[in-house]
């Protein structure tokens, strides 16, 4: 038994089913963009090392019941399983859980938009982590510096809100 989305040797577009381009020269490595523009798949793996992804947020398992019972819903690329609508904060997404997030061309912007604030995070977290994983003292005095700055900053917002009352 052939699987429609195997037989091509690798992941179909969920809008048009055109074989996805996940080529190494890509703009952005493990994206793989539709080659009629609906869309881009983003896998899961490469989602991880971009943003935490608990941030999407699923929609209510009843709506999506209601969804599935109105039309179907596109497959994913990898599982064929179909895609559930999920929100990357006012972005539309479909997902799968396990293997990644199709963005329709449409929606692009908006998803580009809600990414940068999870992104530049995301960033900032690494950072962190590879300061903390430096058993010199340099390393340790940057992070305790960081604390104290932004406990400085809560004192002085609790003061201000005191001071307002
Ligand atoms: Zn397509
Ligand atoms: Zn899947």
């Amino acid at each position: 038994m052939t699987d429609p989305y195997r037989s091509s040797g690798g992941e179909a577009c969920p809008q048009c089913s055109t074989p996805l381009e996940r080529s190494p020269e890509s703009i952005v490595p493990g994206v793989a963009p539709c080659p009629n523009a609906c869309g881009a798949w983003l896998p899961t793996t490469y989602l991880a090392s971009l943003f935490d992804t608990s941030e999407i947020a699923r929609e209510a398992h009843d709506a999506e019941q209601a969804e599935v019972r109105r039309y179907e819903l596109p497959p994913c690329p990898t599982c064929s399983a179909p895609l559930v609508r999920a929100w990357l904060g006012a972005a539309p997404i479909r997902m799968c859980a396990e293997h990644g997030l199709w963005v329709a061309a449409t929606s692009a912007g908006r998803f580009d938009a809600q990414l940068a604030g999870p992104v530049a995070r995301h960033r900032r977290l690494l950072e962190l982590m590879a300061l903390l994983s430096h058993p010199d003292d340099a390393s340790r005095r940057e992070v305790a510096k960081r604390v104290l700055a932004l406990e400085d900053r809560v004192a002085a917002i609790e003061a201000a809100l005191r001071d307002h009352r």
